[in-house]
């Protein structure tokens, strides 16, 4: 047999898998990273997408809130964050935090985004500040606040465990956990563009540990810098063995590393053509999560509008006041209207649905809202 016609047996093993339910290997997705065509895996993790989805796109109204760019830490792929002392430093007073909040109910946003820098100088106290001004100028916002690496910061200033300092933010009004820091676990990779911070163990743990406390969190991979396909499903899977023993990831959201102003400029931005392999891939490993984010901010919205067709069935939201992909190059708007995030998805031929942080359906009455249990497809 020839190299392609193994290739074609190879391939058509892995999409009868698909079609029947059957979960992929990793070595069936290593063969997928390294050789399969960009449409045929666009055509399975679909079939995948619309059961788990349907026709649905969801879609959010929130807002982002960056506290401070000053951190400790010095990622190589990192343009947002900045020196102590730097003029560009900034950090939020809680008047200009309220103000962030009432502009985000004026909105109507369900949901607050807030991640940022490691002060050098700030103790925990002001993180959990932070989530306790949110709250208390508007509790019925849902507070997402703090990746993996921020609660390990907390965990390592206080020196004390995870569950110790999760409950400390619930206590202040933490709703959920955001994705970030999990860029890639392979520690190989990892020495090279993040360093100093939280190691794959750790992320991990504190993600077990936010679920045992009853939080639902993210995840996310930051693909198209220096890893090759093997750490990339090394890191689904890993992300796939935790949602199996927890069940506490919502969302999954693939990253495509923003090179300019980094300390990796000289390497390309990941393609198009990469971009929508990654949403694709990811569909079709993480088996046990439910919904793949297409993030337009990171992608562009014309690359998130076709991802809907290549399993991608979330675009993320209206997003106000995006700074750290946009220090990073991107050219996207800061945020888009509900009208546009509509447009984008009815032309791909999807239906809209406005979702909260937990996935249930908005229901809206002007600024006003309520929201309906989750809406069961699969
Ligand atoms: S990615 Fe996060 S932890 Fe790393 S330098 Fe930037 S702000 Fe700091």
């Amino acid at each position: 047999m020839t190299t392609e016609q193994t290739h074609t047996q190879r391939l058509s093993e892995i999409a009868e898998k698909v079609e029947s339910g059957e979960r992929l290997s990793p070595d069936d997705g290593l063969f997928l990273d390294e050789h399969a065509d960009v449409l045929t895996l666009g055509r399975l993790a679909n079939v995948v997408r619309e059961r788990k989805n349907g026709n649905i796109a969801w879609y959010n109204t929130n807002v982002h809130l960056n506290p401070t760019n000053v951190c400790v830490y010095r990622c190589t792929f990192c343009a947002f964050r900045s020196d102590l002392k730097a003029e560009k430093s900034y950090v939020f007073t809680d008047e200009m935090i309220r103000e962030r909040v009432l502009e985000a109910k004026e909105n109507g946003a369900t949901e607050i985004h807030v991640v940022g820098g490691l002060h050098h100088l700030k103790k925990f106290d002001w993180y959990v500040n932070v989530v306790r001004v949110i709250h208390e100028t508007w509790p019925q916002i849902h507070i997402k606040a703090w990746t993996g690496v921020e609660i390990n910061w907390f965990s390592h200033i206080t020196k004390k465990p995870y569950d110790w300092v999760l409950r400390e933010l619930i206590d202040a009004g933490l709703g959920s956990l955001p994705g970030g820091g999990a860029e890639i676990f392979d520690e190989s990779v990892r020495s090279q563009i993040c360093e100093h911070k939280a190691d794959a163990g750790h992320w991990i743990d504190i993600h077990r540990t936010a679920h045992q406390l009853g939080l639902r969190s993210n995840a996310t991979m930051l693909y198209g810098h220096v890893e090759q396909a093997e750490h990339r499903i090394d890191h689904l899977c890993k992300l796939r063995e935790l949602q199996d023993e927890t069940g506490g990831f919502q969302t999954f959201i693939p990253l495509a590393f923003h090179p300019e102003n980094t300390g990796l400029s000289h390497l390309p931005k990941p393609s198009g053509q990469m971009d929508l392999r990654m949403i694709a891939l990811s569909r079709l490993m993480l088996d046990n999560f439910d919904h793949i984010k297409a993030y337009w901010i990171m992608l562009g919205e014309p690359t998130a509008q076709v991802a809907l067709s290549f399993g991608a069935d979330d675009l993320d939201g209206t997003v106000v006041h995006e700074l750290i992909y946009h220090d990073a190059g991107a050219k996207t708007p800061e945020g888009l209207t509900v009208e546009q995030l509509h447009r984008l998805i009815r032309e791909a031929g999807r239906d809209p649905v406005e979702r909260d942080t937990l996935y249930r359906r908005v229901m809206r009455d002007g600024k006003d809202w309520t929201v309906e249990d989750p809406v069961l497809v699969g």
